[in-house]
């Protein structure tokens, strides 16, 4: 198999990786990065950015993400397209297998390859995606000022996606498929008791309809054991929050994980257990998921590389 020695090798291109790449472009450690299944991450899904700090007009996910790439690239970051399809973290240099076809030995490796947000797998969601499907709130709740919006899911997230959808929509449905909310308490009684809020239990998303976009959802109620009632509701947005799924399986048998799979870190910086291994960015982070603290922990681990590798 063709073999490589890079002396930083980052694995992921979203906000997280590319800063990363920029920091340790310039400090002069010609990082390598592999762009992953999605180049440009998460981002390159959504349609308008608007909270992403110095950019008033706010800008496209695609064209933010490409204007990062450039950034990387004009400090000598070498950025390739392929997947990481192994790790041998067992002894220094580690090696990460490229596509099955090629190994990277690396002195440091900063693991930035993110997270993706869980679908219900249903084909509408990929019909009206960016016309009215969403699994983020923060990043596209704007569009739906005073309009009707339903959130899928009965955990934190959803509650919270659906109190933040509140303060923004005119109407909001929470659809959750038993007959109880999983979230904590304090938020189950905030969704409980808002006012806007409208909470679905023993629901189920079956389906989307619209001419252009998202007009509503093909509900089914389960009503009793064998029983259940099917109807339409009239949404404009449709939300999912049911999970996200942290991209870090082939890291696992090497690092600390949490039960859903996110990697552990030291505490406020992206060190892992490994010396020389630094995790950055959503695959990290299951609390915040922006592009700005993704972004904020990549030029924390490529700072973290270079203190590293000058001792
Ligand atoms: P969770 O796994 O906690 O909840 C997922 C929710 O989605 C559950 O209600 C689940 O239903 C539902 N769900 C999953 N799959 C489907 C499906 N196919 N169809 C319909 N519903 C589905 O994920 P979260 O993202 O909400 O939270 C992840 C972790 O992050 C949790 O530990 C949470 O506490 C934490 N968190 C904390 C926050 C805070 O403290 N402020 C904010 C956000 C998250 P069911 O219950 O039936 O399985």
């Amino acid at each position: 198999m063709e073999k490589e020695q890079v002396k930083c090798l980052i694995i992921g291109s979203g906000p997280a990786g590319y800063t990363a790449a920029i920091y340790a472009g310039r400090a002069n450690l010609s990082p390598v990065i592999y762009a992953g299944l999605q180049p440009g991450g998460q981002l390159t899904t959504t349609t308008e950015v608007e909270n992403f700090p110095g950019y008033p007009q706010g800008i496209g996910g695609p064209e933010l993400m490409e204007d990062l790439r450039k950034q990387a690239e004009r400090f000598g970051a070498d950025i390739r397209y392929g997947v990481a399809t192994k790790a041998d973290f067992s002894h220094q240099p580690y090696t990460i297998t490229i596509d099955d076809e090629k190994e990277i030995e690396a002195q440091t490796i900063i693991i930035a390859t993110g997270a993706t947000a869980k679908y219900l797998g249903l084909d509408d969601e990929k019909k009206y995606a960016g016309m009215g499907v969403s699994a983020c709130a923060t990043c596209d709740g704007f569009f739906y000022r005073k309009k009707v919006v339903a959130v899928v899911g009965g955990g934190d997230t959803a509650c919270e996606e659906a109190i933040y959808l509140a303060g923004l929509a005119s109407k909001v449905y929470l659809i959750v498929r038993k007959p109880y909310l999983r979230a904590s308490k304090v938020m189950q009684e905030r969704v409980m008791n808002h006012e806007k809020i409208e909470v679905l239990f023993e629901h189920n998303a079956v389906g989307l309809f619209g001419e252009d976009g998202v007009e509503g959802v093909h509900l089914v109620k389960r009503m009793g054991e064998a029983d259940e009632q099917r109807y339409d509701l009239p949404i404009d947005g449709f939300f999912l929050a049911i999970g996200h799924k942290p991209n870090s399986d082939i890291f696992k048998p090497y690092l600390d994980t949490d039960e859903t799979g996110y990697i552990l870190t030291e505490a406020g910086t992206p060190r892992t257990k490994l010396p020389g291994v630094f995790a950055a960015g959503d695959v990290a982070d299951p609390h915040y998921r922006q592009a700005i603290t993704a972004a904020a922990s990549g030029c924390m681990a490529a700072i973290e590389v270079e203190r590293y590798l000058q001792q």
